[in-house]
């Protein structure tokens, strides 16, 4: 089958609804001359285009935010607040028309779209709380008359640059602690599914967000490397693909940001012989297909440990022929398309490798009617069994509805093969035996640990982050650590000397 996705110079077409960026708080048209299509994944429609910025056009939200920012920051946090609390309450009034867009353009399924966004609102409800999250700490007396403390201040202008797979949710992860934090913000989406945040932009300025606070800058390569060295850019949120998120942290770093880089992920479920079967199976499927795999907590590899492998597998297997596939708009639909057709070919090109190297295809999703009928970008699910480590389909990333099964001997096989992962995003164990889990717990070396929970995906007053090739920067994303990300501290030593007191002293304390 060839592909339909050609390179965004080719592609233009002027008689298509074109997305724009975000500037200054309203629609402000690409001038560049480039743009770049957006597909509609169920149909393979060429739906719309998206304007990609030239470096001019990046430099405009850049000059906007930076202008923004010195009102912004000295906005008292009660009004920030209240503005917070209104972004909140108009996205989740428009949970739908947000969903909508990501259907649209992602090709997820509505039940999945309506999950994204709410767990973006839980984003937003966390920096709701900002007047709390920003209290610094004070110690009285710490010399004669002398007190010291501590503040957080907003870094500037902050830019987020954000992957296809969560259009709404990623973004909220960035801009709703970075606003708060009282930053102003840039953000390039996806180019792939950039109407979410064009819509959301619009909710921000409904809830009277200043005009220049949130900016969007829609693009490629251009705007990212723009970003990257404009002088006014102090900090970098990235997810995305691990190549991408290395380049982004080394050349942020080097360019003096602070860069926190997220990048792709391997994540195994270990099944011990004690488990539930069932409930394994349960979640090894939901956490494998929702969202066709394009997850970066998805479930890639299953890790059978000992006998379980036969049970496990032809429990999995019972259900997969129950897993409607079909348009995301569409009620019964379970799983939607893949969000191009290369990608999804490359997909499948794991369903010829992996057992040309020695593994067994069981189920393949090719034999799905919409995999053939050549309109949307669809795969069906597909089982791999006997995945060896050497082989290919096990050490690439394939964020497609791809189940692998890695058979280990013994829990010590299954921990050292994870912890030889170069990826570690997440990981779960499923177990009835406490003692092993709290030890899986203790020995793995992954960022997000689930237990009985196949997508332990942190609520968001915890942070998220993975470790290893998953995450380069030291501060993992929202919660906690985003508040800690978009501010930097500033320590404050400070007397109140009576006139008349003070003498000359040329040396270091001496006396406490
Ligand atoms: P991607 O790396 O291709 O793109 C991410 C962003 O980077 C996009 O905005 C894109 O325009 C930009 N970009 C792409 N290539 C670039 C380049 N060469 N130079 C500069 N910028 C570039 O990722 P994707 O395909 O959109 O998303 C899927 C990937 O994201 C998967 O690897 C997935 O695991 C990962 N992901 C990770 C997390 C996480 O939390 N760790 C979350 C979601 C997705």
């Amino acid at each position: 089958m060839t592909s339909v996705v050609q390179p965004p110079e080719t592609a233009a077409r002027t008689d298509l609804p074109v997305v724009n960026h975000w500037i200054g708080g309203k629609r402000v048209a690409g001038t560049s001359g480039r743009r770049g299509p957006v597909y509609n994944p169920a149909t393979g429609a060429h739906a719309r285009e998206v304007d990609f910025a030239s470096v001019e056009e990046v430099d405009a939200a850049v000059a906007a935010a930076k202008a923004a920012f010195p009102a912004w920051r000295a906005t008292s946090l009660s009004r920030r607040t209240e503005i917070m609390f209104r972004i909140r309450n108009l996205v989740d009034q428009h949970r739908t028309e947000i969903a909508a867009h990501l259907t649209a353009e992602h090709g997820k399924v509505h039940t999945d779209a309506m999950g994204e966004v709410a767990r973006g609102v839980e984003n937003l409800e966390f920096a709701t709380g900002i007047a709390h999250l920003l209290k610094g700490s004070f110690s009285e007396q710490v010399s004669g008359g002398i007190d010291v403390y501590q503040i957080r201040q907003p870094l500037g202008v902050a830019a987020g640059i954000t992957p296809f797979n969560f259009p709404a949710m990623v973004p909220m992860w960035m801009f709703a602690n970075a606003i708060a934090c009282g930053n102003t913000f840039i953000l390039k989406p996806s180019e792939k599914d950039p109407s979410a945040s064009l819509y959301v932009a619009e909710l921000l300025a409904e809830a009277g967000l200043p005009d220049g606070v949130f900016n969007v800058i829609n693009g490629d390569r251009v705007a990212v490397d723009r970003i990257l060295e404009h002088p006014d850019i102090a900090s970098v949120s990235f997810v995305g693909s691990t190549p991408v998120a290395r380049h982004i942290y080394e050349t942020g770093t080097r360019n003096g940001k602070r860069v926190q880089a997220l990048g792709g992920a391997k994540n195994h479920m270990v099944v011990l012989p004690d488990a539930d079967i069932d409930m394994a199976a349960d979640a090894a499927v939901s956490a494998a297909y929702g969202s066709a795999g394009e997850r970066c907590m998805a479930i890639s590899v299953v890790v059978a440990v000992g006998d379980v492998a036969d049970p496990l597998i032809a429990a999995i297997k019972e259900r997969l022929p129950k897993i409607t596939v079909g348009p995301g708009e569409e009620p019964g639909s379970e799983m939607g398309p893949l969000i191009t057709r290369e990608h999804r070919d490359k997909v499948a090109s794991y369903l010829d490798s992996g057992p040309a190297q020695g593994a067994e295809l069981l189920v393949d999703g090719r034999e799905h009617p919409l995999y053939a009928d050549g309109g949307g970008f669809f795969l069906g699910v597909s089982l791999l069994d006997k995945v060896r480590p050497d082989m290919d389909c096990y050490q690439n990333e394939i964020f497609g509805p791809v189940m692998e099964v890695v058979r280990a001997d013994s829990y010590t096989d299954a921990v050292g093969l994870i912890n030889d992962n170069p990826y570690a995003n997440g990981t779960a164990i499923f177990t009835r035996d406490g003692g092993a889990a709290r030890q899986f717990q203790f020995d793995i070396n992954v960022g997000m640990v689930g237990i009985n929970v196949p997508i332990p995906v942190p609520v968001a007053y915890y942070s998220f982050g993975g470790w290893k090739s998953s995450l380069f920067g030291d501060l993992h994303m929202y919660g906690p650590e985003g508040i800690q990300f978009y501010t930097r501290s500033k320590v404050v030593t400070a007397r109140w000397p009576d006139p008349g007191t003070s003498k000359v002293d040329l040396g270091f304390p001496r006396t406490r």
